[in-house]
């Protein structure tokens, strides 16, 4: 890859405010934070939070926000929890943001097992280890008494995982229209970047028919059938390496007897890409192919018996910035003032999406730490060097909202 190049004004923000004794001492706050955070994301996991449920959770979250001491603590009418570190009012306003949900249902053992270093939980850092990380950055910017040229707004979101869409951060920026830029914690690494948001495209196809008897009926057209020429077409698709662009039918259901022919069948379809041109395109594909499933199959019959339903589940929208961007290069440069080397990592669907797809410059930041098994019940963590998240999420929201007196906010 070639050097990647921050300009001039970015890292002399950086370099002021690497050199002030209260961004030092917030540093240094935040590794010897790390046990508390690690104790706080032991105490969240605890609490079961499946996508669309996060009531409890998030409860618990708005009571750690108001003991750390930030203004207009509240639930939205979504059920994200957002506070406000106030800023001097005369500088943009920025988010940094986790999300409450996971992906297990109620009734999953998810109390942390230690061994080895390691904690081992369903749900541990994904993404409770990022809720976890932003309580300890808001406590090192009230040690710190800095004083940002812009409100700082720390929420955690609902709604980020499956079928949940990324539509809780999608809600709190449309209900607050004057967040500037937004900071998501989410994926692994103290030194990955995600700037670009991957669109995702739900649909579930139903073919209906009469059936009948599997012998007596015969010559009438099969909704399964349909669905199964409909899938072999599909399959045969090719949408571009690059921009990545990508599908599968990932659930199928049909038929009710082995003796019948079908009434019935449904298929749902996963597509995504990086680019909104590419996913219109593959949308617009998909569609026609729909049909001609259930046209074929009514024409190898010489019927119109099979008709076909098909509805939009899921509508994640892709988005994209120029990776050389204001914002990009920030967290570039805030990775490298703590000695790492920054990842830029293309595609992601993670709440960053929602931004992007809105104009608002967004990046998300790893997690810190090590981590395996997200999304499975062999989840683990190892703490070992995680302060280094909250760290990056520090310094960049100073350069982001700016610091009254030193540094103007790189967003003006
Ligand atoms: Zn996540």
């Amino acid at each position: 890859m070639a050097e990647y190049m921050v300009k001039q004004g970015i890292r002399s923000s950086f370099a002021v405010l690497m050199e002030m004794p209260a961004v030092k001492q917030g540093l240094a706050f935040l590794e010897a934070d790390q046990p508390q955070a690690i104790a706080e994301q032991k105490e969240l996991v605890m609490i079961e939070s499946p996508t669309f449920s996060e009531e409890k959770r998030a409860q618990r979250y708005a009571e750690f926000f108001r003991s750390l001491g930030l203004s207009d603590v509240h639930i939205d009418k979504h059920g994200n929890v957002l506070g406000t570190r106030r800023g001097k009012g005369n500088g943009p306003k920025v988010l940094l943001e986790a999300h409450l949900d996971t992906v297990f249902p109620f009734g999953t053992n998810v109390t942390p097992v230690e061994k080895d270093g390691k904690l081992y939980a369903p749900g541990i850092c994904d993404d409770t280890r990022g809720l976890a990380a932003n309580l300890s950055v808001i406590r090192a910017l009230q040690a710190s008494g800095l004083e940002t040229q812009g409100d700082i707004v720390f929420a955690g979101t609902v709604c980020e995982e499956g079928m949940g869409g990324m539509q809780g951060m999608k809600a709190l920026l449309q209900d607050n229209r004057d967040i500037a830029a937004t900071i998501s914690i989410d994926g692994s690494g103290c030194d990955t970047i995600i700037y670009e948001g991957t669109g995702i495209r739900n649909f579930a196809v139903t073919y209906t028919g009469p059936g009948g008897h599997a012998y007596g009926a015969f010559g009438t057209p099969s909704p399964l059938h349909a669905a199964a020429r409909a899938i072999t077409k599909l399959s045969d698709l090719r949408p571009p390496t690059l921009p990545k662009t990508t599908f599968t039918v990932s659930l199928i259901e049909g038929g009710h007897a082995i003796h019948a022919i079908a009434q019935k069948a449904t298929f749902k379809i996963n597509m995504r890409s990086d680019d909104p041109g590419e996913l219109d395109i593959l949308q617009e594909q998909a569609l026609a192919i729909f049909e001609q499933g259930a046209k074929e199959e009514n024409e190898r019959w010489g019927s119109n018996a099979v008709t076909v339903e098909y509805k939009l589940i899921l509508d994640v929208p892709a988005g994209a910035q120029p990776a050389d961007c204001d914002m990009v290069q920030a967290a570039w440069q805030a990775t490298e003032c703590l000695g790492i080397s920054p990842r830029l990592i293309p595609g992601g669907c993670t709440n960053t999406n929602m931004p992007i797809s809105m104009g608002i410059p967004a990046v998300t930041l790893g997690r810190g730490g090590k981590e395996g098994g997200v999304h499975s019940l062999e989840e683990w963590f190892d703490p070992a060097g995680t302060y280094r998240c909250p760290q990056r999420s520090f310094l960049l929201l100073l350069a982001l909202a700016g610091v009254e007196g030193r540094v103007n906010s790189i967003l003006k």
